[in-house]
């Protein structure tokens, strides 16, 4: 059999997304999704949805939601790109904003899906130490550079930073696009769009698939100049002409009304993310000041390895990174209390059986 074809097959290296296992009685706390359902107005809107309509393409730029989300942030429509979840606005935003030839710059531990997608476009890039508080040192982005990236409250610590350091950010790197990835932000309490209007270089992203519940619906948007926002948009062009469904479109629009249930469920989630904190700390853990809704937890007797794999044995999901300083890490998704408490009791299981 001929096989010249196979060497012109990509060869890549692709993030890994957290396991999907489907057995009964899992406590899945690895991919940070929201425990509770989406608000029960979005189950109605999709109940009701006209099936018939899917008859024909969506509206290509997914015009409804963007003028919602407009609305809610005293933006014009044109200044909102909104895509198939915040992954791919991203993904297309790193096309549309990151084409100089210095490199762009983001935390040595951040979301693992940025070097991803630099490596699969061609895009310069060099990781900058978080500090031995796993912070990140605002004085070292100081410097030319090709573009920033900041994941606020970054992933997997859980750390957030205030206005002043996206500031500092855009001040100090005046040429160059920084994208602020807000994936988490509703569980840290702010966020830079409001920045948008004063810094034509900020790129806010931000997802409804964590703080709404809504992981499955794939829906995410950026905030930012119309300039850059008008780039983005092209390069989606380039891509598909209709990454928006009218059903995303439609139940996004409705969960963002639903201001009520929104609050309601982030303070269930806060709640149990306080409890759970405290619980850790109380064992013996290290954990990192959370503003997301998950947290950055390692204990002195349980390497993290062997306590990831203890738990995934008895179908209790978390995360664990390989990469160095992180190894000793856990990743832990803030989900129901029932959840959090079947966690803690295999965690002191362990705790007994291992450190006797
Ligand atoms: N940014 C960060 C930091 C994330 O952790 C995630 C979820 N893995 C995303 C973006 C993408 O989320 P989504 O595509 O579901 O909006």
């Amino acid at each position: 059999m001929a096989d010249g074809w196979r060497k012109n097959l990509i060869d890549l290296e692709p993030y890994v997304p957290g396991e999907q296992r489907s057995v009964p009685g899992l406590v899945k706390l690895n991919t940070n999704e929201n425990p509770y359902p989406p608000s029960p107005q979005v189950l109605y809107a999709v109940r009701n949805f006209d099936a018939a309509s899917l008859r024909k393409y969506p509206n290509p730029t997914g015009e409804a939601l963007r003028t919602a989300i407009g609305a809610r942030y005293g933006v014009s429509p044109d200044c909102v790109f909104v895509g198939n979840g915040s992954d791919e606005v991203l993904a297309f935003a790193f096309r549309a904003v990151f084409n100089g030839s210095l490199p762009v710059l983001f935390p040595d531990i951040t979301y693992s899906f940025y070097p991803v997608w630099c490596r699969f476009f061609g895009i310069p890039f060099e990781t900058v130490p978080l500090d031995g508080d796993f912070r990140i040192a605002a004085y070292e982005y100081e410097r030319p550079n090709g573009g920033i990236v900041l994941c606020n409250p970054n992933a997997p610590t859980g750390i957030g930073e205030g206005q002043e350091f996206v500031e500092y950010l855009l001040k100090t790197s005046p040429d160059s696009v920084v994208i602020v990835d807000e994936a988490y932000g509703d569980f840290g309490g702010w966020s830079a769009v409001g920045l948008t209007g004063t810094y034509e270089n900020l790129l806010v992203c931000r997802t409804l698939s964590k703080s709404y519940s809504l992981a499955g619906l794939r829906v995410g948007y950026l905030v930012g100049s119309r300039e850059a926002i008008a780039a983005v948009t092209a390069v989606k062009d380039c891509v598909n002409s209709y990454t928006m469904s009218n059903l995303a479109v439609e139940a996004a629009i409705v969960a963002l009304k639903d201001e009520a249930y929104f609050q309601a469920n982030l303070e269930r989630v806060l709640r149990t993310r306080y409890q759970t904190m405290n619980r850790l700390r109380a064992l013996g853990f290290t954990v990192l000041d959370s503003q997301a809704n998950f947290i950055f937890v390692s204990h002195p007797d349980a390497p993290a390895q062997a306590l990831y794999e203890y738990l995934g044995a008895r179908n209790i999901l978390v995360r664990w990174f390989a990469g160095p300083r992180v190894r000793d890490f856990l990743r832990i998704s803030i989900g129901m209390d029932a959840d959090m408490e079947t966690l803690l009791a295999a965690i002191e299981a362990y705790l007994k059986e291992k450190t006797v």
